[in-house]
């Protein structure tokens, strides 16, 4: 039979984590299932997940998914109780995937691959008869009233050529998000948001979420003539000074940051901070990036700025005390080897709050001690610009979730349309809460889709699946 004579229950769209989830959930449900993924593998995206060891999922969800899912949480709570942290973890233990938990609540695979995550999906999927073809990018999406289906048609790039097309009596988009894009995808149309406003859905800006943040000329705060100042206060302006370079490849471990619009504090968040060519990167620093203002062009000095609090365990008092005491414990060493020794334990780290290397203790002024304490505590960097959507590691923004059915994933526009991922408005901080989003949302689509197409409705609302998450 050719594809055009095949009526299938469930067609997922993108065979990503959520698309590969829901095929998944909707062959459990014994609907017939077809993937179809716009590149020639699936699971591009996974693979580089976790620095290619997939953080899986975080185990303090549910606990802490209000803050962890920003100002869209509530719209996940159902799915995230149906498929929880517990029940992933499950899941790919069934499969043969076993896994450990690491600091924060991260949970891993024990092989340490993302790759084994991935085959275990796709062996599970195949292993249940469900269908996949690759290198299929849908372009478009249209309900026939008459025939009660949805015509599926992959995008052509040579309109001569006879339009492949499947009919499905529901359609579930899973197509991910827009950042961070292997190079294969960026000819292929198959913009899936295009196809989803197209049917009615609007699409709230995507912008990047958890990506790395660009920084003007590093900028460690000037600590000269301000601090020779009476007033006792000390600069912020920028040394103008390059230690880019030298800090480049250089974390520092479990740092506050603080986000300042306009020096309104806007943002903050905890964890390891990296120094890249470009700025910083890493979770303390990729967290802030989408409260970064979407503006074109590099920001007024001043205008955006981060904090970095070396010491976030410490108050400005404790650390003032500290440095006068080792200070006076060892008057003839240079301060930046104080600050290495008692606070900071890494040389680059205190190049950053001090510079002048080789000034001893006994000859820094009152003034420049202050000044040495808030650095420690607050170390002003100038962003220079947002940062493209292609170094996101998360699309923030997508189809508007007031449009979609949060139990089951259903359109409210559309009936027979479903969405799972990255695709919907929605993303989570760094550690597995993204993934968790995928998984949770393919669940619920996979299960929904499959039911309605069964005449049985989308609505799962499956009295033991809520009282067992309660
Ligand atoms: C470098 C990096 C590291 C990350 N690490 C982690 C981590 O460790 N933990 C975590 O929780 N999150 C992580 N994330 C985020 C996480 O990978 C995503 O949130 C998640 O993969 C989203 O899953 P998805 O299925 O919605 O989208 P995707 O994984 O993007 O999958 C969408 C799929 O749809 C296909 N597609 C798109 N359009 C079409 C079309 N028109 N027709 C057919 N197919 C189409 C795509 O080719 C793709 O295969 C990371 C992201 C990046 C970039």
């Amino acid at each position: 039979m050719t594809p055009s004579q095949d009526i299938w229950d469930v067609v997922v769209i993108g065979g990503g984590a959520a698309g590969l989830m829901a095929a998944i959930s909707a062959r459990e449900e014994g609907a017939r299932v077809l993937l179809l993924e716009k590149n020639s593998v699936p699971g591009k995206k996974l693979l580089l997940t976790g620095h290619g060891r997939c953080n899986l999922t975080n185990i303090r969800i549910p606990g802490n998914y209000l803050e962890a899912y920003h100002e869209n949480a509530r719209f996940l709570s159902s799915a995230i109780r149906k498929f929880a942290p517990e029940d992933v973890r499950t899941f790919f233990q069934d499969l043969g995937v076993k896994t450990h938990e690491e600091d924060d609540g991260r949970i891993f695979p024990d092989s340490g691959k993302a790759e084994t995550v991935l085959q275990a999906l796709l062996q599970k999927y195949a292993d249940m008869g469900g269908k996949r073809n690759d290198s299929q990018p849908v372009g478009n999406l249209c309900y026939r009233e008459e025939t009660g289906l949805w015509d599926v048609r992959i995008f052509v790039e040579d309109h001569e050529e006879r339009p492949i097309l499947y009919h499905a009596r529901s359609v579930i988009l899973a197509t991910g998000g827009k950042s961070y894009l292997p190079r294969e995808d960026g000819k292929k149309a198959g913009d899936a948001y295009r196809i989803a406003e197209e049917l009615g859905h609007s699409i709230v800006p995507l912008r990047p979420a958890l990506a790395p943040i660009l920084l003007s000329a590093m900028s460690s705060t000037r600590h000269t003539e301000a601090e020779g100042r009476n007033d006792g206060k000390t600069g912020t302006e920028s040394t103008g000074e390059d230690v880019e370079r030298t800090l480049a490849g250089v974390t520092l471990p479990d740092v506050g940051t603080t986000l300042l619009l306009d020096g309104k504090k806007t943002a903050s968040a905890r964890g390891d901070l990296l120094f890249t060519h470009q700025g910083i990167s890493g979770p303390a620093a990729m967290q802030l990036s989408r409260y970064l203002p979407p503006e074109e062009g590099k920001y007024a000095p001043g205008h955006v700025t981060i904090c970095i609090d070396l010491l976030p365990d410490q108050k400005t008092e404790e650390i003032g005390k500290a440095l006068l005491s080792a200070m006076n414990r060892r008057p003839n060493m240079s301060i930046r080897n104080i600050l290495f020794h008692e606070f900071l334990h890494l040389q680059k780290a205190a190049l950053l709050v001090w510079k002048e290397k080789d000034k001893p203790a006994n000859a820094v002024t009152k003034a420049e001690r202050n000044g040495i304490t808030e650095r420690l505590k607050a170390l002003t960097l100038q962003v220079e610009k947002c940062t493209p959507l292609s170094m996101a590691y998360v699309t923030r923004g997508g189809v508007e979730l007031k449009d979609i059915d949060p139990k089951t994933m259903e359109s409210k526009i559309r009936p027979g349309l479903f969405f799972a991922g990255e695709i919907m408005d929605i993303d989570g901080i760094s550690g597995g809460y993204n993934l968790q989003n995928a998984w949770s949302t393919g669940y619920v689509a996979g299960k929904s889709a499959a039911k309605r197409s069964a005449g049985e409705g989308a609505e799962d609302d499956s009295a033991e699946n809520d009282k067992r998450a309660e």
